[in-house]
């Protein structure tokens, strides 16, 4: 028994980079660290977390309400990596279990999980073929329904299974709707595994049980998800569990479905679900009854009763980067869990970020390779397109008109990737200069012609497209420069037999739209695709054998420090999408800059070559991944007091090993009335960096109304 009450610290649910001690209520015992428990907290009541124990406090106490969970809700595993993003992201302890936990966790809801809905074939299915002959799309869900076997309801939209059909099939009682589980069984591949498969494979099974970070560099269509996929039968053998995190799950139903194929079922974690629907899936990993869960970002936060691998797919893709509130980088939490929990991580990729490439360059990350595509599939040929001096129509110059067309012309399919969407993204008075622009951010409004108005592409505002000039009132704009909608206009103008699916986030809003398309492009007819960077994501598309980049420059032009890796990669990903058939692939580049190092480079000598004269310049300029990266930002309605209290900033951070930037507005000052500025901080030494933004969060600058934060290892500095 204790001699003295104990005292314990809580995490509040509040942005303060404090905890708070309470006492025990009498006659209760010790909660574990990662228990819920309701406390008094100003005028009113929060959930908060329990972090430990003390002996006594100094000063007199509330005492906890009471305590919510019998067993504590965050594994211990989960409640030192939230000390961990705590401290490495400079981030208050109260957000970042508001981001480790769901909403519904967060309110105090009962952890316990609950029986889903489950779909599956019914007992007696012999009159399938009479009763869905006139049925074709409920045919196909038919069939689909019976190569997943019983499927979770949570998981339809994600594997793309329309369920007006499966309405239908149950009424033709072809199909039940169950509370069973679905079971979790590795089904054996039928693919010869190739050499090079076999020792990635072979290593990093060999790394099951110890912490260990793999890199699996393999060019596309060279079989990575097929390692992943074995790795992971290996991992459930040994009665673990896996995580797989991935940059979208809406829009990759095929890669989703194949995982479900494999092992019976799976999990999905990502932004489109519901709060219930999330708790419940978070809390099945919890119990071990999950077995694997593929997820975005958060889904590196989920806890598991036993996990035993984790694959980071697409690892160098931006959007495991969060971008607000606790800055995390999904990949390097997930390399950070790994070691935490023993256990081997893989971070797949065939453009791996400079920074993985250097780690593995270290010694820290075993590196393994995937050299060539699956059944001999030939990577395709490069074509630059120099294009100065010509006339474009809808972004696409002579020759590259005249290449599309005798590919249609051949029967096959041609993608155009342009990373902008819209029509165009200047909208020019003929007569005065006038441009139109967001009158709530500092950029430029893109003119949009379905529906035809002016939008912003940073604060979203929607404005219709004036008659006359606002400035000097003439009648004759001009629109200047190409998004997805000019050169959809163009191609279907110039081949008006020939369907056409724009693919960006105009056209995308539902994953059963993109998957209905991709399913009409996957029959191989003729076809062209237009699309933004959506289109290099992982999608397979057999029958596209030529893909042009229109605009190359952009990216390798900005200012961004990243913006050339960034480049590279899209030009590498989207190129991947040809050729993956039968039919060899061309790539077209076009670019006004033929000559630009990073294009010549990436050209002559692939991503390999990108990257080896890459690092020379981030080396000899000291960027990461050769200096350590932080951005102290703020933002205020107020231009004046942002950098104003940057500067106080600035002075605090001062010191040995660390050279600062600015404090000075940010490319784009203004977004949505609010003014943004920033301080950029580099140090050779990590530790250094960290030392510094520990004595910025004790100092805790303030100025009314201004919003500042801490963002380390940042994507962009733009
Ligand atoms: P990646 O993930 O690297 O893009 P995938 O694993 O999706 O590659 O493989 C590309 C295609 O090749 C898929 O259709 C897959 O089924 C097939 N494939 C993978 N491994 C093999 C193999 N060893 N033999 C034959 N086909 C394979
Ligand atoms: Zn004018
Ligand atoms: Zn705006």
């Amino acid at each position: 028994m204790p001699s003295q009450p104990a005292v314990i610290e809580v995490a509040v649910p509040r942005p303060l980079r404090r905890t708070f001690d309470y006492m025990l209520p009498e006659g209760e015992r010790v909660p574990a660290p990662g228990t819920r428990v309701q406390v008094p907290l100003g005028r009113g009541g929060v959930v908060g977390m329990v972090l430990g124990v003390r002996d006594s406090s100094p000063h007199p106490l509330k005492t906890i309400d009471h305590i919510i969970d019998d067993e504590p809700l965050l594994p211990g595993d989960l409640v030192e990596l939230a000390l961990w993003l705590a401290d490495y992201y400079h981030h208050p302890i109260g957000d970042v279990l508001n981001t480790v936990m769901p909403v519904k966790a967060r309110r105090g809801a009962k952890a316990e999980p609950v029986d889903e809905v489950v779909w599956r074939l019914a007992a007696d299915t012999s009159d399938a073929d009479t009763a869905l002959a006139r049925a074709p799309s409920q045919r196909s869900t038919f069939d689909r329904l019976r190569r997943l076997g019983p499927t979770a309801d949570a998981e339809l939209a994600t594997l793309g299974i329309n369920r007006q059909s499966l309405a239908a099939l149950v009424a033709k009682e072809l199909v039940e709707r169950t509370t069973v589980a679905p079971r979790y069984d590795a089904r054996a591949s039928h693919l010869e595994p190739t050499r090079e498969q076999v020792a990635a494979i072979a290593a990093i099974v060999g790394s099951l049980g110890s912490a260990a970070t793999h890199v699996l560099e393999g060019v596309t269509g060279s079989g990575k998800t097929e390692v992943y996929l074995r790795v992971i039968a290996e991992v459930l053998r040994l009665g673990r569990q896996a995580l797989v995190l991935v940059p979208e799950i809406a829009l990759t139903p095929q890669t989703t479905a194949r995982f479900a194929e494999r092992f019976g079922a799976t999990a999905t974690l990502h932004s489109g679900m519901t709060d219930p629907q999330r708790f419940d899936t978070w809390l099945k990993c919890r119990n071990g009854s999950h077995k694997v869960l593929i997820g975005t970002r958060s889904a590196v936060l989920a806890p598991f009763a036993d996990l035993g691998v984790i694959v980071v797919d697409e690892e160098h893709d931006g959007s495991f980067k969060q971008q607000e509130g606790l800055r995390y980088s999904a990949r390097d939490v997930a390399v950070k869990r790994g070691h935490m929990l023993s256990i081997p991580v893989v971070l797949g990729s065939a453009t791996p970020s400079m920074e993985t490439l250097e780690n593995a360059r270290r010694g820290r990350y075993r590196r393994l390779r995937l050299s060539r595509r699956v059944a001999g599939r030939a990577m395709p040929g490069f074509h630059v397109a120099d294009i100065r001096g010509e006339r474009l129509d809808g972004g696409i110059g002579a020759d590259l008109l005249r290449a599309i067309g005798a590919h249609l012309d051949a029967g096959n399919q041609v993608l155009a990737f342009i990373n902008r969407r819209g029509y165009a993204p200047v909208l020019l008075c003929a007569d005065c200069g006038w441009q139109a622009e967001c009158a709530h951010c500092d950029v430029k409004l893109t003119y949009h012609r379905q529906p035809r108005q002016l939008r912003c592409h940073h604060c979203d505002r929607r404005r219709p497209v004036p008659r006359e000039c606002p400035s000097c009132g003439a009648h004759d704009f001009v629109l200047v420069g190409t998004g997805t909608q000019r050169t959809e206009e163009t191609l279907r103008t110039r081949h008006p037999g020939v369907p056409l699916y724009r693919i960006d986030r105009d056209t995308t809003r539902s994953a059963r739209r993109l998957e209905a398309d991709l399913a009409a492009i996957a029959e191989g007819k003729p076809a062209i695709l237009v699309g933004t960077q959506m289109l290099a994501k992982g999608h397979h598309l057999p029958n596209v054998t030529l893909v042009a980049v229109l605009d190359a420059d952009g990216g390798f032009l900005s200012p961004d420090f990243r913006a050339p890796e960034r480049t590279a990669q899209l030009i590498v990903q989207v190129a991947g999408r040809a050729g993956r058939g039968e039919r060899p692939g061309e790539v077209w580049i076009q670019t006004f800059d033929p000559d630009n190092a990073n294009l010549r480079a990436l050209i002559e000598a692939g991503y390999p070559g990108f990257v080896g004269s890459e690092r020379q310049r981030r080396e000899s300029a000291l960027m990461p991944p050769f200096v350590s990266l932080a951005i102290v930002r703020a933002e205020s309605s107020s231009e004046a007091a942002a950098l104003e209290l940057l500067g106080r900033a600035a002075e605090t951070l001062t010191g040995q090993g660390l050279e600062l930037l600015g404090p000075a507005p940010a490319p784009i000052a203004r977004r949505a009335d609010r003014y943004r500025s920033q301080l950029l901080l580099l140090a050779r030494r990590r530790r250094d960096l960290h030392v510094a933004l520990d004595r910025l969060e004790r100092a805790d600058p303030r100025a009314r109304g201004v919003r500042w934060s801490i963002d380390i290892d940042p994507l962009d500095t733009a």
